[in-house]
């Protein structure tokens, strides 16, 4: 089926005073306005044609009524549907239907209709436009109230149109939201170069501090892969549902970075390869050599070497793709430090200190993880969670401005949102196409535009 639409615009200029400016401003205040008056013409149009099709059946056969007319059978206690597709047109509501668009509030007129098998009324109009009998806004409305409590400019979104919506309506929309279900879907080991987990605070309800735990994989190609939000849930909780997510976990062993949460500590420790944190390596191994009978002057020059070894500087970036000329500095760094740090592993046994040598052979082990996989793949796998802080931090600033008295739902939703818009955008987009159910069933375009 297609229509014409014809819009009649009028303009006045004053020639020689108009400006650029006024005119595209001019234009600008049409466009909610007008875009409200096409949607109610087309749905008036979509209408009419409707319950022409359900009460002229003798023109329409059956199969260009198919998907009109459902209702429930008049007087039916269990509420089934009535197979009954014929009907008498009986005009209009008295109460025009008000729908929040994303243009503003739509009042739109009401059809009904009396089905002639079990004669109940009901407006067919309603369920061919798969909003709910009492639907009182439509998807894009939630879609664009969502971004823009993402973007902490849901004020702009409301000031000058007329959508009504609280705080309270805010929160409901976020916490109704299905994301805490949805994203599930499992990621491969293989794929994952590091997993981050970290925790934050945020004010809830009446100023009560809660708890925010997120945990995030950073892909071989650089790339942040959303895992888990939590409010106020236990490690060991956090823990069995990402393990649930994490395909072939037995055999990658991922490296895990923490920022020594002592909740942490265990986390994920079957399936991960902890990054030692760097600035504790000389302290333990200060602590060994003690146990060796060393005091702190006899220990001090072997200390400050290894803290002068493991301190290899990666690039200031949180995380990136590099060049192969910018590792090669990087490269013969490491290799000497390693060499190194067997060397003195070698002199600690020779001289005895078998506390001093056993802890920095484990220490050996582990403390160039990031290193090297940063000298095979190419991406930085940070030595601390400064990427998830920053996560944090864009969370947080959000939160603050917009979460007050938000309850655990909606603090894990949001931050959900905030994660999978901002790192996962292709993933956020199509959630949201299947959301709107949009499958090109409705083309619109731009015949003519002209004086
Ligand atoms: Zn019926």
């Amino acid at each position: 089926m297609e229509r014409d639409i014809n819009i009649t615009l009028r303009f006045k200029l004053s020639i020689g005073e108009t400006n650029l400016n006024e005119i595209v401003y001019g234009i600008k205040e049409l466009r909610d306005g007008l875009m409200l008056q096409i949607l109610e013409q087309i749905l008036k149009s979509y209408d009419d044609l409707i319950s022409e099709r359900l009460s002229h059946t003798e023109v329409y056969p059956s199969k260009a009524r198919k998907g009109l007319g459902r209702h429930v059978c008049k007087d039916d206690p269990t509420g089934r549907f009535c197979r009954g597709r014929k009907v008498y047109k009986r005009g209009y509501r008295q109460e025009p239907r008000k729908i929040a668009t994303v243009f503003g509030e739509l009042v739109l007129p009401i059809r009904t209709v009396s089905c002639r098998r079990c004669g109940a009324r009901y407006s067919p109009l309603l369920s061919a436009l798969k909003i709910g009998a009492y639907a009182r806004k439509e998807m894009n409305f939630e879609n664009e109230v969502i971004e823009a409590v993402i973007d902490t400019n849901y004020r702009r979104l409301i000031d000058g149109r007329s959508i009504d919506i609280s705080l309270g309506g805010i929160h409901n929309i976020v916490v109704g939201s299905d994301i805490d279900d949805r994203f599930q879907e499992p990621v491969s080991a293989k794929d994952l170069l590091a997993i981050m987990a970290d925790g934050t605070g945020v004010k809830q309800k009446e100023g009560q501090k809660g708890e925010l735990r997120t945990v995030i994989g950073i892909t071989k190609s650089g790339r942040v892969e959303p895992l888990g939000c939590f409010t106020n849930t236990p490690w060991s909780e956090v823990e069995k549902v990402i393990k649930e997510r994490i395909k072939d976990n037995e055999r990658y062993k991922i490296p895990f970075i923490y920022d020594g949460e002592p909740g942490l500590d265990t986390f994920l420790a079957d399936m991960t390869q902890s990054q030692r944190c760097t600035w504790h390596g000389p302290r333990g191994l200060y602590h060994a050599l003690w146990e060796d009978g060393l005091k702190k002057k006899e220990s001090q020059a072997d200390t400050d070497k290894v803290k002068q070894l493991i301190g290899i500087e990666l690039p200031k970036e949180d995380f990136q793709i590099l060049k192969e000329q910018d590792k090669e500095p990087v490269r013969i760094k490491y290799e000497s430090s390693k060499a190194e740090i067997q060397e003195l592993i070698k002199i600690f046994y020779e001289k005895g200190y078998q506390h001093g040598a056993s802890y920095l052979e484990k220490l050996s082990e582990r403390l160039f993880t990031n290193i090297e996989l940063w000298l095979k793949t190419g991406v930085i796998a940070p030595k601390t969670t400064s990427l998830l802080e920053r996560v944090f931090r864009e969370i947080g600033r959000r939160l603050k401005k917009i979460a007050w008295g938000w309850s655990d739902a909606a603090v894990t939703n949001l931050s959900k949102m905030i994660l999978i818009k901002q790192y996962s955008r292709d993933k956020w987009i199509s959630y949201w196409k299947e959301k709107l159910g949009i499958k090109g069933n409705f083309n619109i375009r731009i015949v003519t535009v002209q004086i």
